[in-house]
Formats: structure tokens, sequence, C-alpha cells
């Protein structure tokens, strides 16, 4: 069977990917194991045009935001389900700094941020006493939808193997891959946190992180915002809450904790005044570096294996504009942002 390109991971990154080249006319073959708990499988799926405690504006975020949207939109025309909907973060200020950092950037970063119209009515369903801030706007994407919906198109298309890749079966040439009895010109590995044991990129500098996730059931609590004061509320599917989610450095497994699970519902005897149910508890990895900043390109020395990767705790917006862009410099030979060109770790891949 001879493909053009092997996708290796259909997380976000490699389902926009595949999207984008099929697109160009192109077959793919994406191989994925089909892992339930992987990052995209279990992301809330916001994207947030505002980051950090400084409430400065994300990265590329003008170019990103709307791309992403539209993208999203695109896909949605594809599978038929909506994947993408306006949601907007109140943030509950946590201490006088929050607050601060807030309204000094008010004026400057006005296009994403303002002060919420009815703050009071907000004290039926939470404490706080610092008052509350809006970003807007921000999007809500479903990338449970988004995966699943693309996976079955895929396998529709036979453009979907659901086995585990092995790379010592893998034969890597110049002029292209055979694994068993595929061929195919590249392969593009967008593995997400698996990626650190890829034996073509395992040198870049990913820095891992793990995040829980629970979900619960809260009945009175309106589903028209995402709510924020260090954990995340987000409207989850049919009457359900996504609740999460920390950034956890050291861990010895991906298995969900009683640590997270004690520790959230502390938070939320503090914050919360309605009545909740938790129904599920889940963990993974984010595939994140200590740039910050994604992996997109072909291998310097090897030019049929390609990566798509890093996307650290965006992917949700990231993900459709690099899959794009990779995309296009696969065809074109446009180039890549040089901030997420993979060809500027040059020195350590080869
Ligand atoms: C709790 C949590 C919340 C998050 N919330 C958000 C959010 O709100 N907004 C946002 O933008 N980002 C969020 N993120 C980050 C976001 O999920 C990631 O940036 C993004 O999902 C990465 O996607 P990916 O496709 O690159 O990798 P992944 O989602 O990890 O996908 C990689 C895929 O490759 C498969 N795979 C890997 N190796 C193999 C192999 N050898 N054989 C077969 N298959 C293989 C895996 O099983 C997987 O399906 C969150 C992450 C977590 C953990």
């Amino acid at each position: 069977m001879y493909f053009d390109y092997i996708i290796l991971g259909q997380g976000v990154s490699g389902t926009f990917l595949s999207y984008y080249l099929q697109k160009e006319g192109k077959t793919v073959l994406v191989i994925d194991d089909g892992e339930k708990y992987t990052a995209s499988r279990i992301a809330s799926g916001v994207i947030n045009p505002v980051t950090g405690r400084r409430v400065v504006e994300t990265w590329m975020i003008n170019d990103i935001m709307p791309f992403a949207l539209n993208a999203y939109q695109e896909l949605e025309q594809q599978i038929n389900v909506t994947l993408i909907q306006q949601c907007n973060i109140l943030s509950f200020h946590s201490s006088l700094q929050m607050k601060q950092a807030f309204e000094h950037r008010l004026p400057e970063a006005n296009k994403y941020l303002k002060i919420p119209a009815h703050e009071e009515a907000l004290q039926d369903y939470f404490n706080f006493s610092l008052g509350v801030g809006e970003t807007s706007p921000c999007y809500l994407a479903d990338i449970q939808q988004l995966i699943l919906g693309w996976r079955k198109k895929l396998a529709e298309k036979e453009a979907l193997l659901e086995v585990k890749f092995d790379w010592k079966d893998a034969l890597i040439t110049n002029e292209g891959i055979r694994y068993h009895d595929i061929t195919a010109k590249k392969i593009i590995c967008c593995e997400g946190a698996l990626g650190v044991s890829n034996p073509y990129f395992r040198s870049l500098p990913y820095a891992k992180n793990k995040g829980e996730v629970l979900i619960v059931e809260i009945p009175d609590l309106p589903r028209k915002n995402i709510y924020k004061q260090g954990l995340t509320i987000v409207p989850w599917k049919e009457n359900l809450f996504w609740i999460g989610s920390p950034y956890e450095w050291n861990y010895s497994d991906t298995r969900p904790t009683a640590a997270f699970k004690i520790k959230t519902q502390l938070q939320l005897q503090q914050w919360l005044k309605l009545p909740y149910r938790i129904v599920d508890h889940w963990a993974a990895e984010r595939p994140a570096n200590t740039e910050r900043r994604p992996f997109v390109g072909v291998h310097p020395l090897h030019a049929s294996v390609g990566i798509l990767n890093g996307m650290g705790t965006k992917g949700c917006s990231l993900a459709p504009y690099f899959a794009n862009e990779l995309t296009q410099s696969l065809m074109n030979h446009t180039p890549i942002n040089p901030l997420a060109d993979i060809r500027r770790f040059s020195k350590i891949l080869m």
C-alpha cells in the first residue's frame, strides 16, 4: 500500500494535518493506537486570547485565533457536528495583585479584557469578594467530537490504521519510509507527549507535564461561560462540567490521583456555592517544551521524517494554524515561522 504521507498520531495535531494534506489532494494514512487518555482527548478545548498572571496577549493570538475558528468551522462541514462556539471566561480575582494586573491591562489590552455586565448575579453561584474580569471573545472547541468524527471519516476512506506504531519495524531512507507492507514518501510525527521516545526527535527540549480533570454535574450552574479561579470550570457535554487542571511536573505515572481530587474538592468548597457530583476523573500528559513554541517541519538530516508536536498547553489553538503552515511548506516550500520551525534545533538534531 502506498501513501504520500503517514501521519503518526491522531490528536488535534494529526487530525488537522491529515485534513489539510487531504485537502491538497495527498493520500494519507493516519496511524493511531486509540489510547483513551491523551492530551487531546481530555482537553477542555478552551481558546483563550490572554495568558498568565499578567494577563498578556497569548503568542500570535491575533492570527491564530481567527484561523482556528475558521479551521474548526471547516471541519464542522466535513463531519456534520458543531465543533466550536464562543464562550467567554469570567476570572474571579483571587488576590489583590491579580485584580490589579487585570485592571492595569484594561486600557492597553482592552481588545480582550472587560468588566462583566452583571457581576452581582454571580454571587448566587460563587463566593468572591475581589471582583471578576471577563475575557472576550474566547472559544470552546469540542475536541472529543473532532477526533471521533474525523476518525470515522478517515476509517471510511481507509486512511486509518489503529495500531501501536513501533519504530523498530520502520525502515527510513532519504526516499521514504517502509512500515510492514506500507510505503510512503514521508512520515510526520504527531505523537504528543510520547514524542519523547521518537528516535529522530528525542533530543528536543520536551518538558512534559501532567494535567488532571474532574467531570462533574452542577445542575444549577449556567452554561454560557467558563469560570476561572485557580481552577477552571468549563461547560462540557450534556449537563456536565469539566474542572481542571493543574500543571504537575513531578509525577511517577500518568494515572489520576486522590491528591488532585481532594484538593479540587477543597477549592470548590471555598468557591462554589452550588451542590455538585463527581462523575469521572481523568489524567494525561501535555506535550510541553521549555521554549513554549511548537516543533514544526522536516528533520534537517532525514528528509522523509517530519514533526508537528510541542503544542504544550495550547494545542487547541496552535495545532490548526501550524498544521496548515506545515502543509503549505510541504506543498509549496513556503517558510515556517522561525520560532516554530524545527530547523532552529538543527545543531542538536544532527
Ligand atoms: C488536562 C488538559 C487540559 C488541556 N486543556 C487545553 C485547552 O483548554 N486548550 C488548549 O489549547 N490545550 C489544552 N490542553 C493541551 C492540549 O490538549 C495539547 O496541546 C494537544 O492536545 C496536543 O495534541 P497533539 O495532537 O499534539 O498530541 P496528543 O493529543 O497527545 O495526540 C497524540 C496521539 O498520538 C498517538 N500516538 C503516539 N505515539 C503513538 C504510537 N507509537 N502509535 C500509535 N499512536 C501513537 C497517541 O495515542 C495520541 O492519540 C490540555 C491538556 C491537558 C492534559
